[in-house]
């Protein structure tokens, strides 16, 4: 952590002390989750395609637009109750925690010095209004934080185009969420530039996927994807989609 972040967190911590994101218990001020929860996070480790991000390569037989997608941990125990808070507000020393890995990440895979910009798979509008918050993008600046890299939460926007369609065919479904997702910023923020996209949870990548989609469609050259969770596909949770 930053010394000025550390000192924010300490000077916090004095007024509201600082709880574990996940189990609500009272933490130190430089901790970002407690001991108990940490170590109930089942880490996936290096057992995962790096191009689709998938504990089962899906590479073959999904055409994905993104290039290549890393994940941490597994969506379960204090895992999805840690994405949850985040979802809900009170996780920021979850994302946090989850941060300081990917900048480790792509420091180790020679990746730090590759990537021009920051941002996030967004929400709709009427999302932003309920809840005033996007947690995928508290996870990108976070990311910002521990690698210096520049952020921009407003390159994408999510229509609400994806609400009632029980009437449509699985195909035109497809066809209708691709189309949710457009880019809306200066295109010369991403042409020929490498983007790093945050979200909370990898299900099946296809968000990912037609993010990456909009972004290539503006001129990125190439799109690196980061999650902190992954639901393995056949086990799709409900509370995952997104
Ligand atoms: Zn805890
Ligand atoms: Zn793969």
């Amino acid at each position: 952590m930053k010394w000025i972040y550390k000192v924010e967190a300490f000077l916090l911590d004095i007024f509201f002390p600082n709880k574990c994101p996940v189990c609500d218990k009272d933490i130190g001020y430089d901790e970002l989750m407690c001991k108990e929860c940490e170590k109930e996070l089942e880490f996936i480790g290096d057992n995962f395609c790096p191009r689709c991000g998938q504990i089962k390569c899906i590479c073959e037989r999904e055409k994905l637009n993104y290039d290549r997608c890393f994940s941490f941990i597994f969506y379960k125990d204090a895992g999805k109750s840690g994405v949850i808070a985040l979802k809900e507000r009170h996780g920021t020393g979850f994302a946090e925690y989850f941060a300081i890995k990917a900048a480790e990440y792509l420091k180790e895979n020679g990746l730090s010095d590759k990537i021009d910009i920051i941002t996030s798979v967004p929400v709709t509008k009427r999302k932003m209004r309920e809840t005033g918050y996007n947690h995928a993008h508290i996870y990108a600046k976070m990311i910002h934080r521990h690698t210096g890299i520049p952020v921009n939460g407003k390159l994408l926007i999510k229509t609400d185009k994806t609400l009632v369609q029980h009437d449509l065919s699985a195909e035109e479904r497809k066809q209708r969420a691709a189309k949710a997702f457009r880019f809306i910023c200066d295109e010369n923020l991403v042409r020929g530039k490498t983007v790093l996209l945050c979200d909370d949870i990898l299900t099946t990548g296809s968000t990912l996927s037609y993010c990456a989609k909009a972004l290539k469609q503006a001129g990125a050259q190439n799109v690196i994807c980061c999650t902190i969770a992954i639901t393995p596909l056949g086990g799709k949770d409900k509370s995952a989609d997104v």
